[in-house]
């Protein structure tokens, strides 16, 4: 933007005037920092602090949830997309079988021919059919779904329904439909229980024709799988239509971009201080790069997968845990990959300052209304 001086942009890449002046000089400019410089030194600028040049100067960086969305945005435009597994949110009815459907996968599905075998707990783990990935968030249930949801995350790409064929359709389970259609998400319906003496499979799909989930036999295209999480019975059917219609939906991603993802959990461990399980979404993750997470940023220093083994990298719908944040962030907070440490250091630490100013904020307000309840 012309007519900018380094005192501005100083401001929109949160460093000090005085180190643009300097790197300016380093680049052969001699300025001041009140002079505008032109458009031309602005690009070189930005290019030095690792900000594509065609990327608006003035936007200002710490906005992570714009470069997430414009990373996001390139990536569907990009034509070095590949193929990359499904993310898949199992929801419905208490006790109508999500958690053991989760474990049964996790222990049966993972191939035994991995070493390791067994997943560790980092929120999402991925399961294995015909050298096929599917990536499984491991926190079944509608509150996890929709607290991503009203955080503006959208990592789910097909929800699993699980209805038990002795019980039929319930309040949550009308719950969770609404939830993945306001989601505008695709739902596979898994009919469980189906080894019990009760089971009526036929009665549950009448019911759910009437949420507008028909299948194919009716004319619809909602997948209806009949299984039995306890037995195992068509699990494997389940997981082939997922990838099915992973195929109709066909979900790629640009591993080659700069990396974006979402935390799906976090916490703070004793030994390893801020730990955080995410799904990098587009781009590769590598250990060692610069990342701003949240309000919370660093540099990735290790990366452990689903088996708990160390890693290098991560690629599109891989969950992985991370350590080497300098606080911990939350779910559904954004992952972005930066330039350059520095960079990274300074758009965390100014999103800290911004967070921790809007809770003073917002202490005041509270404050202040309970003056006037009071009054
Ligand atoms: P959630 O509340 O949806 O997570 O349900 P759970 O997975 O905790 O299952 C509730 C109960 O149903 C448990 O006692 C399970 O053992 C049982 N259950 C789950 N799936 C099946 C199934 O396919 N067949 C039978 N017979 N029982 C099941
Ligand atoms: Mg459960």
């Amino acid at each position: 933007e012309e007519g900018m001086n380094a005192q501005d942009l100083g401001k929109l890449l949160h460093r000090e005037p005085a180190e643009i002046v300097k790197k300016l000089f380093m680049l052969g400019v001699m300025t001041n920092q009140n002079q505008s410089l032109d458009k031309d030194t602005i690009e070189l600028l930005a290019a030095e602090y690792g900000i594509d040049a065609k990327q608006k100067v003035h936007e200002d960086i710490s906005d992570i949830d714009k470069l997430y969305d414009k990373r996001m945005k390139a990536a569907k435009e990009s034509n070095k997309q590949v193929k990359r597994p499904p993310v898949v949110t199992i929801m419905g009815h208490v006790d109508h079988g999500k958690t053991t459907l989760l474990d049964r996968l996790r222990h049966t599905h993972v191939s035994a021919h991995e070493a390791g075998g067994i997943t560790q707990k980092i929120g999402a783990y991925q399961v294995r059919l015909d050298d096929r990935l599917i990536t499984f968030l491991d926190t079944p249930g509608h509150a996890a779904f929709s607290n991503m949801r009203a955080r503006g995350a959208e990592i789910t790409d097909i929800v699993v329904l699980v209805v038990a064929a002795d019980d039929g359709v319930m309040p949550q389970t009308i719950e969770a439909i609404d939830h993945a259609k306001s989601a505008n998400v695709p739902i596979i319906v898994a009919i469980n229980k189906m080894d019990v003496p009760g089971a009526n499979p036929q009665h549950v799909t009448e019911q759910l024709m009437k949420y507008g989930l028909i299948p194919e036999d009716y004319g619809g295209d909602t997948i209806f799988v009949k299984i039995s999480a306890k037995t195992g019975e068509n699990v494997d059917d389940l997981l082939q239509m997922i990838l099915l219609q992973a195929d109709v939906m066909e979900l790629k991603a640009d591993p080659t971009q700069m990396a974006i993802g979402t935390v799906v959990e976090a916490r703070l461990s004793r030994g390893r201080g801020p730990v955080a399980d995410l799904l990098v979404q587009q781009g590769t993750l590598n250990v060692g790069d610069p990342i701003v997470v949240g309000n919370t940023f660093g540099r990735v220093r290790t990366m452990t997968n689903d088996r708990g083994r160390q890693v290098k990298k991560a690629t599109p719908s891989m969950p992985v845990e991370i350590t080497g944040l300098n606080d911990v962030p939350e779910s559904a907070d954004k992952l972005v990959e930066f330039e350059d440490e520095k960079t990274a250091r300074s758009v965390g630490e100014a999103r800290a300052q911004q967070a921790l100013q809007k809770s003073r904020e917002n202490v005041q307000h509270v404050t202040l209304d309970n003056l006037f309840d009071t009054m």
